[in-house]
């Protein structure tokens, strides 16, 4: 054997092994989203008068996923319009923190249609949107159904971005690492995510299927809800989710679970 061909085999040998670069490293933070000024009654919680006076902290979370050099920004929060439940740095701002442009967000991904949840979509136009098909149709449908309004997302309407709706679960990178999975009924396409960390191990990462804690554990369903048999079918679905793959289960509204990843800008990974 010549002296080269031996050395290129002797390096093909030494270098790692190829799954390495296949699965890239993976990573997420979260992103505060809005701001809330205190303790919420949350009556209109439950749609069986399961609550009189509480009151819970919540919040709006979105979370920025890296996936190797791609990102994915999981849901837009409130829009950044001055108002009072405003995020005080909105997407683009806290994206800059971590270094990152907006034109490199590849997806936006949306848990649901519901306005505190597409806010801040008109900061991120270069991003393909990602949504569940039931919310597309609601978003699309003229005239738009009652209590949607799909102003934040029109440049996606109009065919000025682009659009993959998803019918069930889509595993975004296509390596089993980021998955969007379908759990329809607080509205007809909502979706949750799942998110495979290597150190932290595996996230589940709620959409609105469960608003706070209480509501997760009892499986309340909210007034504000499009069909109550499926969004329980979708707890069932999504607790045993939590279970087979040992989850860290983050309600993103619930203020509570905040600090179940690192603090901004750090990330979990
Ligand atoms: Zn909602």
């Amino acid at each position: 054997m010549k002296r080269a061909t031996l050395f290129v085999l002797c390096s093909a040998l030494l270098s790692p092994p190829l799954f390495a670069e296949s699965v890239p490293e993976v990573g997420i933070a979260r992103l505060d989203c809005g701001t809330t000024s205190g303790p919420s009654d949350v009556a209109r919680f439950s749609d069986t008068y399961a609550y009189d006076g509480f009151k819970v902290q919540l919040t709006y979370s979105c979370y920025l996923i890296k996936h190797g050099d791609e990102y994915l920004v999981w849901d837009a929060g409130q829009p950044d319009d001055g108002s009072p439940r405003a995020p005080k740095k909105n997407l683009v701002k806290l994206l800059g923190e971590l270094g990152i442009k907006p034109e490199q967000v590849n997806y936006l991904g949306i848990s649901h249609y519901h306005g505190d949840h597409i806010g801040q979509s008109p900061l991120l136009p270069d991003s393909t949107l990602l949504i569940g098909t039931g919310d597309w149709d609601a978003l699309t449908s003229n005239p738009p159904r009652p209590g949607v309004n799909p102003e934040p997302v029109k440049h996606w309407i109009s065919g000025g971005g682009k659009v993959e709706t998803v019918m069930g679960d889509k595993d975004i990178f296509g390596d089993g690492t980021v998955v969007m999975l379908g759990m329809p009924g607080h509205t007809p396409g909502h979706s949750s995510l799942l998110v495979k960390l290597k150190e932290k191990g595996n996230v589940l990462i709620s959409g609105d299927q469960a608003h706070f804690h209480e509501n997760y554990e009892h499986e309340r369903v909210p007034t504000f809800n499009t069909n109550r048999a499926d969004t329980l079918a979708s707890f069932d679905r999504f607790k045993r989710i939590a279970e087979n793959v040992d989850a860290t289960v983050i309600i993103q509204h619930d203020a509570r679970d905040i600090d179940k990843l690192p603090a901004f800008p750090q990330m979990a990974r």
